[in-house]
């Protein structure tokens, strides 16, 4: 798949606090910039450009009770507007045991679920740092109610 030029945003906060957490400044849910109407504009407006092909929402653990309004304002706002465009997550939450009945799912087209494992860690896999996670089509685990694994 080409992924051509995508924009990044990092959400603030994760209690999972997995060993070798590639990014553990993101933990605090103290840190980081307010997230306002603004913010999704901002992101609106980077996004605009035909060469922007998606949006990946990061960690910092989007799917947070306390992270997981923004991300779904964010993600739907997102689709709204460009409908041909892909959103993609990254969480350490499980798409069945935790987020199958979640509205945010509506608005994502890949999620890349389960914590990061270093035992577990393979430098050779695409868009995850641990064998356990997947990247899962989300549309279409949706429509056939189990894990369509992307690709
Ligand atoms: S879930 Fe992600 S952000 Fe949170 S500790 Fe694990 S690797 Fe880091």
């Amino acid at each position: 798949m080409d992924h051509g030029v995508r924009v990044s945003v990092f959400m603030q906060g994760c209690e999972f606090h997995c060993k070798n957490c590639f990014n553990p400044e993101t933990w605090d849910f103290e840190g980081g910039k307010d997230f306002t109407q603004e913010t999704i504009d901002e992101v609106m407006e980077l996004c605009k450009k035909d060469y922007v092909k998606g949006l990946s929402i990061l960690g910092g653990e989007p799917m947070h009770p306390k992270n997981i309004e923004a991300t779904t304002e964010l993600a739907k706002e997102f689709k709204e507007k460009y409908p041909d465009k892909n959103v993609w997550v990254w969480t350490g939450f499980k798409f069945d045991k935790d987020l199958k009945d979640k509205e945010v799912l509506k608005y994502i087209d890949v999620l890349v679920d389960g914590q990061y494992v270093e035992e577990l860690h393979n430098p050779t896999l695409k868009w995850k740092g641990s064998s356990n996670q997947r990247v899962i089509d989300v549309q279409n685990s949706l429509k056939n109610n189990e894990i369509v694994i992307f690709e």
